[in-house]
């Protein structure tokens, strides 16, 4: 290929005039340039980000919620069809994250395969807490359960369940929750109930619309996704499969060194109190063992009530919180006004990676960023 385009090139060079078959074979070379990847759509920017690293040097992916925009009540651009339209892959959490999406991918990515992300096999689940308060949120982490000791065994999921095909249909018992195992070391075996994620055969997502979508922020879940994304792409794009499997390779490798960091990091703020903007950073709260005591918003597109903004000072209170957390997607009064009369500090914690630069290195640098800002509050630095 690339000798027959220099070869098309050099005559064209020396006659300034293209033969008609030398043109439409110019045409046609150009054509497949583009044609070797496949186009590729995501819901956010940390997922578009993974899918970057997944792709480096084979392509770039598009992403659909940019900018400061929340997935929350997001509403699909018309400009943004012919994404979607002309998609082979289409990479999303779901509908629990962004339910105005569901509709548009369904009826316009009808020749994509689509990998709803939160359903994947291999994926770690959380149920969202409720109330201004997590304290029902119950867990026993005393007997010491450490990064290493939380080993999942994902293989024997992960042959049964096989998105490329291009439809995501789970069958009865195909994809099952209850097989992810904990180390019998792992206390938080109990607190950790995957059993409320089991699908039933008529996939049902009214029957999950407890679980935490904010699955990204959980690093496993990140080099989970990688290696889901680099499954998918290598089935749709055989050629580039090896790029595709090194990538996800070296992305799970840099993400588990930072992950070492980051847990080293976070380990002198265990006991210390915090509230969050909106209940999103279960994920990495959990894996972190350094658990929100609550949020300000029940929903993130919903006001806070007064008794809710009362409920969170009276927590700051007699919790000794020490941080309450904003975020860039939505309106910083809340937050000042929940602070009114208290020593607690604000910082701003954001799950999107909105102020980052499209591309491999947002999903990294959002997860530093969370525990930097975590630190730097909690730690009296801001
Ligand atoms: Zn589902
Ligand atoms: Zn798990
Ligand atoms: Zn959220
Ligand atoms: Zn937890
Ligand atoms: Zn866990």
């Amino acid at each position: 290929m690339p000798l027959t385009f220099s070869a098309i090139k050099n005559s064209a060079c020396r006659s300034l005039y293209l033969t008609a078959p030398a043109a439409a074979a110019l045409v046609t070379l150009t054509v497949n340039a583009h044609a070797d990847a496949p186009s590729v759509v995501t819901s956010i920017k940390p997922i578009h980000s993974i899918a970057s690293a997944v792709m480096e040097g084979v392509g770039t992916p598009y992403v659909l919620v940019d900018g400061a925009s929340s997935p929350h009540g997001y509403a699909l651009k018309p400009s943004q069809a012919f994404l979607l339209q002309g998609a082979d892959v289409v990479f999303w959490v779901g509908p629990e994250l962004a339910p105005s999406l569901k509709k548009p991918i369904e009826t316009m990515a009808k020749n994509a395969v689509t990998v709803e992300l939160i359903d994947a096999s291999g994926i770690h689940q959380l149920d969202i807490r409720e109330g201004a308060s997590f304290d029902a949120h119950d867990h026993d982490h005393d007997d010491g359960h450490s990064g290493e000791e939380h080993a999942h065994d994902h293989a024997e999921e992960e042959d049964d369940h096989d998105h490329a095909g291009g439809e995501h249909d789970h069958e009865e018992g195909e994809h099952e929750h209850a097989g992810h195992e904990h180390d019998d070391d792992d206390s938080h075996a109990d607190a950790h109930d995957h059993s409320g994620h089991d699908h039933d055969a008529e996939h049902q997502h009214a029957a999950h619309e407890a679980v935490d979508p904010h699955i990204w922020l959980n690093p496993e879940n990140g080099i989970e996704i990688a290696k889901i994304m680099a499954d998918t792409l290598a089935k749709q794009d055989p050629a580039n499969a090896e790029i595709y499997k090194k990538n996800a390779a070296a992305f799970s490798k840099r993400i588990a060194s930072l992950d070492q960091d980051i847990s080293a990091e976070l380990a002198p703020f265990a006991d210390k109190k915090f509230i969050v903007f909106h209940d999103a950073y279960h994920h990495f709260e959990h894996h972190y063992e350094i658990e929100a005591s609550g949020s300000v918003t029940v929903s993130p597109e919903a006001l806070a009530s007064a008794d809710r903004i009362q409920e969170i000072q009276g927590k700051i209170r007699d919790l000794g919180v020490s941080c309450v957390f904003q975020e860039p997607q939505f309106d910083a009064k809340l937050v000042s006004v929940v602070l009114e009369g208290s020593s607690a500090r604000s910082g701003t914690l954001d799950p999107l990676g909105t102020d980052l630069e499209n591309g491999p290195d947002l999903y990294p640098q959002l997860l530093k960023g969370l525990s930097s800002s975590l630190k730097d509050c909690l730690g009296g630095a801001s």
